[in-house]
């Protein structure tokens, strides 16, 4: 019997505003005193009443807008009744029926639904003691649901990658899942019968695109092991366990009626097409190069391969570097082909073995300067590697460090040519061995020319002149 997976991802991310999503409080991530962003509204305190955050709703329409979505006309807020320490109010101003966005589609996957609502605070459980932490507390938090036509863990994962570069992107959030900015729950079913849905599987705590698809991957097997051995698959929610890389019971899933939404009557009802820069022209024009376009700009107009085009449209720094050093190229096709490669292979590689890319204190003129040399032959392959550490580690004009660093390869044909004569001069015994007939004599000739430029010397250009010279 064929068991078949359905996978629909529940994603919450929290936005980058200045403030929180109903007060003045600051919405800042860094912060690491405790309870420092809190004030009356955000601690629910009696009497007092929230207010929209217009750049939070911006930026979730801006989100809908990039996806295809239908952006909502009108949008009203609601209250999630739940109690827990960190829900100080006893509720979430979610929004239930009438979400921001409806629909969309990203990665090849189909979207239900974004909504916005506010983040809960954090709970620190230390020493046999709950301490709770409400600078979190009322954060803009954006959720995004997933259509269930996921079927395998490895495009869950891309799926969750690409909205992390989305958000990114459109400078919404930085949404680094082992900060917890982005928070990813995955609902697994297995299923042995066509067009038909297993018992849901609700699985949270993961906090890392290879957690998302390792989960993922365990409940596939775990729940397709239950079926086959006739056991029920019990409807639940688990966690992630990272040691074992296995997946564990944490709950029991309340339904969702237990949450008696209703509309918010603290808020007002959005009219989102009155308000200039919130209808959806404005914010279609306001949507920078998305991932995707950005990747069909590479492989299209700039011929990268599709894998380059996509490593390198994968950090929102890496690909403004390296549009930065395309306009230092003149937009020369061979130019931007060989830098794309230095900076996949090479520069990638640097930075991975130094742990952490750092593009903002590279010039991209410098490393567009080494691909000029490169391509001229000035700079050998290996030449060309050791300059880009230097230029990395101190900074500086290309030809300058490299010809510092005796790096740069000598082309100029009267440098070259006295060199080969010198040789010729010296080597007697190679030049009569060679003149009989033994052809390896040229390639000792060379070597011994390469080692009196002290390796600046271009081998090919070194040989052709001796071959000359030899006659
Ligand atoms: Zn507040």
């Amino acid at each position: 019997m064929a068991y078949r997976a359905t996978i629909g991802l529940e994603i919450h991310a929290e936005l980058r505003t200045r403030t929180k999503m109903f007060c003045d409080c600051a919405n800042d991530p860094d912060e690491t005193r405790p309870n420092v962003n809190a004030c009356p509204i955000c601690l629910a305190h009696p009497g007092t009443l929230p207010v929209i955050n217009r750049e939070a709703v911006r930026q979730v329409l801006r989100v809908g807008a990039a996806i295809g979505g239908e952006l909502a006309d009108e949008s009203v807020f609601d209250r999630k009744s739940y109690f827990y320490p960190d829900i100080p109010k006893g509720y979430q101003i979610s929004q239930y029926d009438k979400p921001l966005v409806s629909g969309g589609r990203l990665a090849d996957v189909a979207i239900t639904r974004v909504h916005l609502e506010e983040d809960t605070a954090r709970s620190i459980h230390t020493d046999g003691k709950s301490l709770v932490d409400f600078n979190r507390a009322g954060v803009p938090l954006m959720e995004l649901v997933t259509e269930p036509v996921i079927h395998d863990a490895e495009t869950a994962g891309r799926f969750a990658r690409e909205l992390q570069l989305l958000l990114r992107t459109l400078e919404a959030g930085e949404a680094n899942l082992e900060k917890g900015e982005m928070r990813i729950e995955a609902n697994i079913s297995v299923s042995d019968r066509e067009g038909t849905f297993g018992t849901k599987v609700e699985v949270k705590n993961l906090n890392s695109f290879r957690a998302v698809e390792r989960a993922i991957a365990y409940e596939i097997a775990r729940q397709t092991k239950a079926l086959e051995q006739g056991e029920p698959v019990v409807q639940e929610t688990r966690g992630w366990n990272e040691a074992k890389q296995e997946t564990f019971h944490q709950r029991f899933k309340e339904g969702s009626a237990d949450y008696r939404y209703f509309p918010e009557p603290d808020l007002p009802k959005l009219f989102l097409l009155e308000i200039p820069d919130l209808v959806p022209d404005s914010i279609r024009a306001s949507l920078p190069e998305l991932p995707w376009e950005r990747r069909d700009r590479y492989a299209r107009e700039l011929g990268l391969r599709d894998a380059d085009a996509a490593f390198i449209a994968a950090s929102v720094e890496r690909s403004a570097f390296f549009d930065a050093v395309v306009g230092a190229l003149d937009s020369d096709r061979a130019l931007i082909t060989l830098a794309a490669n230095y900076l996949v292979s090479d520069l990638s590689g640097i930075y991975a073995k130094r742990g952490s890319e750092s593009y903002e204190t590279f010039d991209p003129a410098s490393f567009a300067g080494l691909i000029r040399l490169t391509a001229s032959g000035s700079l050998s392959s290996r030449g060309a590697k050791d300059t880009l550490v230097l230029l990395i580690e101190k900074g500086g004009e290309p030809e300058a460090v490299a010809r510092a660093h005796g790096l740069l390869q000598i082309h100029d044909a009267e440098a070259l040519g006295a060199i080969a004569d010198s040789i010729l001069d010296k080597e007697k015994q190679a030049v009569a061995e060679y003149k009989s007939g033994k052809q390896a004599a040229l390639q000792y000739l060379v070597g011994k020319a390469m080692k009196e430029s002290h390796g600046a010397g271009n081998p090919a250009a070194l040989r052709k002149l001796l071959e000359e010279k030899l006659g």
